[in-house]
């Protein structure tokens, strides 16, 4: 059967990639289903200088990088596609591509990942990775002596305003509201560090700058006046949206609509299995989506083998 493979991949970012490899060097039968271009959220990261036993990378390269080596192990990525529709309830799982061709697999392995929430200020999309940034921990020591601002009022954005005092020299903290969204300890915390400061009630309307970003302009929630402020980065911690639509039916999602996985990466679904930045859980890194990614194409390559035992036991004996 062609278009039947041991497992379907849905997904080719860093978790989507690595189960690829492990499959496929395990002699799995794997296809990889991405809609957008290989790589996901790595290819929106200029370096990335925190991956083990690599000075300094683009996420670009890392990308390509893990994409050669499925490919060197047998894995077949199809990428710009649409997925059109999915059934996971069933022992033979199928995805439907372009709304004709149909994949069927044994296991799928869902990695679709997911993105940080954007403010939708004037220049928001033009300064993304040249001073705006959703990740301390990625781009925090790019900002070492600088000035910055911190957009949100939850625990993340307390917590990594805090965890950017390392770096930056002074942090305006932005919150749209009177009051803080976070736990007592994380206010507690902001509050008592001499580098951070506060404006209330007040809502970033534009990042602007020339190569990179220069400044904000702040907008007072009640008044509506407008001041600007000259800066050298933005760090934005308003949410995260994790890419789990197309599936929300058929795996259980916890109330941030994040899939539920055990330590193995099993899903609620039997045959179905979860890694990356999809799943619910807290620190997202490459090498958090790598670790996970590498635990699913395990757990799902041990499903595998025990249905092909299961089908050979259940073969009629030769006379
Ligand atoms: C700007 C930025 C900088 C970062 N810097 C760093 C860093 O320096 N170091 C670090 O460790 N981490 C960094 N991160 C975080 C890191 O990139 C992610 O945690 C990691 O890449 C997540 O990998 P993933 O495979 O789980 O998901 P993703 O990278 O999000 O990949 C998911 C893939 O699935 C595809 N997809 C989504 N929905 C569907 C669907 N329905 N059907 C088919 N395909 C679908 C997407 O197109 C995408 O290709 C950064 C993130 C960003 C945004």
């Amino acid at each position: 059967m062609e278009n039947h493979y041991d497992a379907i991949i849905i997904g080719a970012g860093a978790a989507g990639l690595t189960a690829g490899i492990y499959l496929s060097r395990a002699k799995v039968k794997t296809l990889i289903l991405n809609e957008g271009a290989v790589g996901g959220q790595m290819v929106l990261t200029h370096e990335i200088a925190n991956y083990p036993g690599v000075d300094s990378i683009s996420g670009y390269e890392l990308a390509r990088n893990m994409k050669a080596q499925a490919q060197r192990f047998g894995c077949t990525i199809k990428s710009n596609i649409k997925i059109t529709n999915i059934n996971l309830n069933s022992k033979m799982k199928s995805v439907e591509v372009g709304g004709k061709l149909t994949y069927t697999s044994d296991a799928v392995i869902i990695a679709t990942g997911g993105k940080s929430r954007t403010i939708g200020a004037k220049g928001e999309d033009i300064f993304k990775g040249k001073g705006i940034s959703y990740c301390a921990t990625c781009d925090g020591d790019f900002f070492t002596g600088k000035e910055i601002i911190v957009v949100g009022g939850g625990n993340s954005a307390l917590e990594e305003a805090v965890s950017l005092t390392k770096y930056a020299s002074k942090i305006t903290v932005i919150h749209q509201f009177d009051h803080f969204q976070a736990l007592e300890h994380y206010v507690h915390e902001a509050k008592n560090n001499d580098k951070i400061n506060f404006i209330m009630e007040s809502k970033v309307v534009e990042f602007y700058g020339e190569d990179s970003l220069n400044g904000v302009v702040i907008e007072n929630a009640r008044t509506g006046e407008q001041t600007d402020m000259k800066i050298d980065g933005a760090f934005i911690f308003i949410g995260y949206v994790p890419n789990t639509e197309s599936i929300k039916e058929m795996v259980e999602l916890n109330k941030y609509g994040e899939i539920v996985v055990d330590s193995n990466m099993h899903t609620s679904v039997e045959g179905v299995f979860a890694a990356g930045d999809s799943i619910a859980k807290r620190f997202r890194q490459v090498t958090t989506a790598v670790a996970d990614g590498t635990i699913a194409a395990l757990s799902a390559s041990e499903y595998i083998n025990n249905i092909k035992k299961e089908k050979k036991f259940e073969e009629p004996a030769l006379v």
